[in-house]
C-alpha cells in the first residue's frame, strides 16, 4: 500500500474512526493505524448518548455533549445508507432514578438549567414511574425521565464508521503498533511502526488511554489515565424495561438483541483487563436491588475496557503546540461514544483549516502548557461502580 496519506490517523478506536470518517466525506484520504483491531473501550462501551444525564451542571462539556448527540440521527441515516450497518439508534430516552433524598434534591436541580437550555427533563414522582413504566422497578424516590438522551450499539456504530469512511476514502491499517514518529525539526512528517514508516503532514493522536504513552515518544506530557469499566451481560427476552435506567450505582440498557448490557464499574487497576467474578457480583447485585426481575435472566457474558480519563475531566481536542502538523484527540473518558461525533467533525474542520462548529478553545490540549502546577489525577479515577 502507499505509505503517504493526506492525513495520518492512529488509533482506530470511536474517535480516531469518527474523524476519519468525517475527514472521508469532505474528499480527504485519511490513513488509521490500529494496533490490534479496532477499538478498545469502544467495545466495551454501553453506547449511551447521555447528554443530559452524564452532567450535573451547564459548562462547555454539557454544550459539546448537546451539540454531539444532535448529530446523531443524521449519522445513523448516513452510515447506513454507505455501510448498510445499523447503529441500533435507541430513541426511548432514559431514566435517571433518585435513589435517596440527596440524589432526588440533587436531580431536581437540574430541571431549571436543562430545561432553559432548551432540552426535555422531566420529574416522575415514584407513582408517575409506576403508572408510565409498569412495577419493573423497586421503590425509589422518583426520576427524572430524558427523553431525548439516546442509545447505540458501540461495536455495530464502530464498524458503520469503519466501513463507511473505507467507502469514502479512508485506509485502515489493523495489527500495526505506532512505535514513534518521523520528524524533521519541529514538523511532524510521518509514524515509526513495527511494519514500517508511513508519511503525512498531519498526524492525530487518538490512542485513547494509551495516548500519554504515544506522546511521551515525542517528549510530551498528555496526562490520559485507563479507568478500568467491566460490564456484564445478561439475556432478557423480552426486556423487563424498554428504557435505559441510570442510576448512581449503575444503568441497565436493553439492546436490540434481546440482551440487557450493566455496567459498570470504574477502577483503577492499570492496563490490566482481566474481569474478576467480584464485579460480576457487584454489578449482579445492584442491578437486581434496583430491578429484582432481572434476577430471572441468563448470563451472557462480561467484558472490560480502559476510559481514557483526562487530568479534569475534559477532553483534550486540538493542536499540540510543541509540533507543526501535531493534534491530539483523546481524554474523553465515560463519554467517548456520545462525543464522538461533534470530535470527528470538529477534528475533520480543524485539519482541513476550517473555522469549527463549536468553539473547541475549552478543550484545548494548550491548557496543559499553560500551567505551572503539575495536573492532577482527577478523583473520577477511582476504585466505584458507576
Ligand atoms: C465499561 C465502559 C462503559 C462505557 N460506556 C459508555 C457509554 O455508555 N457512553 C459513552 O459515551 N462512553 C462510554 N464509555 C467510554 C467510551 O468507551 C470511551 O470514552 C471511548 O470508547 C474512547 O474511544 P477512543 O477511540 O479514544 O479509545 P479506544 O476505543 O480505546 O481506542 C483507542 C485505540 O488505540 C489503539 N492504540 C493504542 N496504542 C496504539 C499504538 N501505539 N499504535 C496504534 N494503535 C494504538 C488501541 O488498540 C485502541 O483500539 C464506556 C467505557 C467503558 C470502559
Amino acid at each position: 500500500m502507499n505509505s503517504r496519506a493526506d492525513v495520518i490517523i492512529i488509533g482506530g478506536g470511536v474517535i480516531g474512526s469518527a474523524i476519519a470518517y468525517f475527514l472521508a466525506k469532505e474528499g480527504v484520504k485519511p490513513l488509521v493505524i490500529e494496533k490490534r483491531k479496532a477499538g478498545q473501550a469502544t467495545c466495551a462501551a454501553g453506547g449511551m448518548l447521555g447528554a443530559q444525564v452524564e452532567m450535573s451542571e451547564p459548562g462547555p462539556l454539557f454544550d459539546l455533549a448537546v451539540k454531539s448527540r444532535s448529530l446523531f440521527s443524521q449519522i445513523q441515516e448516513e452510515l447506513y445508507e454507505i455501510s448498510k450497518v445499523d447503529i441500533e439508534l435507541n430513541r426511548t430516552g432514559m431514566l435517571r432514578i433518585a435513589v435517596s433524598e440527596e440524589d432526588r434534591n440533587e436531580l431536581l436541580g437540574r430541571i431549571p438549567w436543562q430545561t432553559k437550555a432548551g432540552y426535555r427533563a422531566i420529574w416522575l414522582e415514584d407513582k408517575d414511574l409506576r403508572q408510565e413504566c409498569g412495577d419493573f422497578i423497586s421503590s425509589t424516590y422518583g426520576a427524572l425521565f430524558l427523553p431525548d438522551d439516546y442509545q447505540v450499539r458501540s461495536p455495530r456504530y464502530l464498524r458503520a464508521l469503519i466501513e463507511a469512511a473505507v467507502v469514502l476514502g479512508a485506509t485502515f491499517v489493523e495489527e500495526t503498533e505506532v512505535i514513534g514518529f518521523v520528524c524533521e525539526g519541529e514538523r511532524i512528517c510521518g509514524v515509526k511502526t513495527l511494519n514500517g514508516e508511513y508519511y503525512a503532514d498531519q498526524v492525530v493522536i487518538a490512542t485513547g488511554a494509551w495516548s500519554g504513552l504515544l506522546a511521551s515518544y515525542l517528549g510530551i506530557e498528555i496526562p490520559v489515565y485507563p479507568q478500568k469499566g467491566q460490564s456484564i451481560f445478561v439475556d432478557t427476552t423480552p426486556h423487563v424495561s424498554e428504557y435505559t435506567i441510570y442510576t448512581h450505582g449503575t444503568y441497565i440498557i436493553p439492546k436490540a438483541n434481546g440482551q440487557t448490557y450493566i455496567g459498570a464499574t470504574a477502577e483503577k487497576a492499570g492496563f490490566d483487563s482481566r474481569p474478576t467474578l467480584q464485579n460480576i457480583e457487584r454489578l449482579t447485585t445492584s442491578a437486581t436491588r434496583l430491578m429484582p426481575a432481572l434476577s430471572r435472566s441468563f448470563f451472557a457474558g462480561t467484558i472490560t475496557g480502559f476510559r481514557p480519563a483526562s487530568h479534569d475531566g475534559l477532553p483534550y481536542i486540538g493542536r499540540l503546540p510543541q509540533y507543526e502538523g501535531l493534534y491530539a484527540a483523546t481524554g474523553h473518558w465515560r463519554n467517548g461514544i456520545l462525543l464522538s461525533a461533534i470530535t470527528g467533525q470538529s477534528m475533520a474542520e480543524l485539519l482541513l483549516n476550517r473555522a469549527t462548529s463549536i468553539s473547541l478553545a475549552p478543550f484545548s490540549p494548550e491548557r496543559l502548557f499553560h500551567t505551572k502546577d503539575t495536573p492532577v489525577v482527577s478523583d473520577s479515577v477511582s476504585n466505584s461502580i458507576r
